[in-house]
């Protein structure tokens, strides 16, 4: 999972400092394929306004879900539209 240090760490979306307060959702490494457009956002900490307002969330939600299981099959869990990961069963 991404490391975020609060007071540091930049939102991957609109490259804000993440403050202490802030309501945000983190994304462990899911894809390894440095040229894919949405790369730097795996493994990443963004706003989770941000997120839902992100016009990649969808794509990037998806890829998510597909890759997953097949990285973790004994270890399922979801990406919710909000970016909230959640473990399944
Ligand atoms: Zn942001």
């Amino acid at each position: 999972m991404a490391i975020v240090v609060r007071g540091k760490t930049e939102c991957s979306v609109c490259g804000d400092v993440i403050a202490g307060s802030d309501d945000i959702v983190m994304f462990p490494h899911f894809i390894w394929d440095e040229a894919h457009p949405l790369w730097r956002f795996s493994d990443s900490a963004m706003h989770r306004r941000c997120f839902v307002d992100w016009d990649q969330a969808k794509q990037f939600r998806r890829i998510y879900n597909e890759t997953w299981p097949e990285i973790m099959p004994n270890h399922r869990r979801t990406m919710q539209s909000d970016g909230i990961i959640v473990e399944l069963g």
